[in-house]
C-alpha cells in the first residue's frame, strides 16, 4: 500500500478507496496515444486488473506521444499490446496485467469486455467507438469516451441509462472519410496526455461510485487557443441503443465485415454504406499518394499494399493476409 501513499492522502480516495480500486477491473481498448497514458495512470493508481487490447505494431512515428514505447521495442518488432504489458509489469507488479493482440470487432468485443468494471476508449476510430457503446449498454458497463486531433480533444463519460450514450448524442455515424484524423491533421502529445488523464480520472471516480462528479455532457478543449467548453447533453429516450436495446454495430457479423478473399487479399465491408469520396481523395493527395478514381472505385498504392475502395465503403486490400494490418490500413488511409 505504501506506493499509493500520496493518492490515499487525497481525501476522496483514502485507504478505503484504494482498497476498493485494488479489486476493480478495467479494459483499455487501443493502446496508442490515449491508451498508453491511460494504462500508465491506472497501473500506477493500483487498479487491481488491467486488460490491454491493441492490433498494431510500434512505429517510429508513435514515439512522440505513445509513452510506454521506446526505440528498443521497435528494434524487437514488438506488438503494442506486448510492449505495453512488459513495461507496465515493471511499473507495478502488485496488480494483474494482461494483453491481447487483436482487432476489436463485433465477434470478440463482448468476451473482451465481459466481467470488466469499466471500459476505456483508447481507439482512433469511430467504428470501434460505436461498437464499444453497443457493448457497454448491452453488458451494462460504464465507458469513457476520449478523442483527440491537433491540439483539441473531447471527453465524455457514459454510464448506461444514467448519462447520454454515444448514440443519444450522435445517432448516426458520420460517412467514412468525412472526419479528419490524426493521420492528416496531426496531433500533439500534450493534448493526448490531457485527454487520457481525464479519461483515467473519470474511471477512478466511477470505480469509487462517485458518479456525481463525472463528465455527463461533452467536455471539449483546445489547448492551443485555450478554449474550454462544456456542452450539456441529454439522454434521448428514443435512442436506438440505450432506449431500444438495438445494437446495430454489435449485430454486424464479423465474417461479413472483414474476410480473406483470395490469395493475399482481404476485404473490409463496414456497416456504414456511405463514404465521403471527395474528402478521402483529398486526404490521400495531401499525403502525396497517387490516386486512380473512376465511376466504380478509388484505387491507390500505399505501404506495399494496393487498396481499392468502392463507393459503398467496401475495400479490397491486396498484398496482405493479415486482417489486423488490413483493418489498421483501412482506418488510417480511408477513415473511421
Ligand atoms: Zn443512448
Amino acid at each position: 500500500m505504501e506506493r499509493y501513499e500520496k493518492q490515499m492522502l487525497y481525501g476522496e480516495i483514502g485507504i478505503e478507496g484504494q482498497k476498493k480500486l485494488l479489486t476493480k477491473k478495467a479494459v483499455i481498448i487501443g493502446c496508442g496515444a490515449l491508451g498508453t497514458v491511460i494504462a500508465n495512470n491506472l497501473v500506477r493508481s493500483g487498479i487491481g486488473y488491467i486488460k490491454i487490447v491493441d492490433r498494431d505494431y510500434i512505429e517510429i512515428s508513435n514515439l512522440n506521444r505513445q509513452i510506454l514505447y521506446d526505440e528498443e521495442d521497435i528494434k524487437e518488432n514488438l506488438p503494442k499490446a506486448i510492449a505495453a504489458e512488459k513495461k507496465l509489469k515493471k511499473i507495478n507488479s502488485d496488480i494483474e496485467i494482461t494483453s491481447l493482440i487483436a482487432d476489436v470487432n463485433s465477434v470478440n468485443i463482448e468476451d473482451i469486455c465481459k466481467g470488466m468494471d469499466i471500459i476505456l476508449d483508447g481507439t482512433d476510430n469511430l467504428q470501434t467507438r460505436y461498437l464499444i457503446n453497443d457493448t457497454a449498454i448491452k453488458l451494462n458497463i460504464p465507458w469513457v469516451y476520449g478523442a483527440v486531433i491537433g491540439s483539441s480533444g473531447i471527453v465524455h463519460t457514459i454510464i448506461p441509462h444514467e448519462t447520454p450514450c454515444l448514440r443519444c448524442m450522435f445517432p448516426k455515424i458520420p460517412p467514412i472519410g468525412s472526419v479528419e484524423t490524426c493521420d492528416t491533421a496531426g496531433v500533439l502529445n500534450m493534448i493526448t496526455s490531457i485527454v487520457a488523464s481525464m479519461e483515467s480520472m473519470e474511471a477512478i471516480k466511477i470505480l469509487l461510485n462517485q458518479n456525481e462528479n463525472i463528465i455527463k455532457g461533452l467536455q471539449f478543449m483546445d489547448i492551443w487557443t485555450n478554449d474550454y467548453e462544456y456542452i450539456d447533453m441529454k439522454i434521448d429516450e428514443n435512442c436506438i441503443a440505450c432506449g431500444n436495446n438495438k445494437f446495430e454495430f454489435l449485430e454486424l457479423n464479423k465474417e461479413e465485415a472483414v474476410y480473406i478473399c483470395g490469395k493475399n487479399s482481404i476485404q473490409i465491408n463496414p456497416i456504414q454504406k456511405n463514404i465521403s469520396a471527395e474528402k478521402i481523395v483529398q486526404k490521400l493527395k495531401s499525403l502525396n499518394i497517387d490516386v486512380i478514381q473512376n465511376a466504380y472505385f478509388i484505387k491507390f498504392l500505399v505501404e506495399d499494399v494496393q487498396m481499392t475502395l468502392f463507393y459503398d465503403g467496401r475495400a479490397i486490400i491486396k498484398n496482405t493476409d493479415d486482417i489486423n494490418r488490413a483493418t489498421s490500413l483501412y482506418s488510417r488511409y480511408i477513415g473511421n
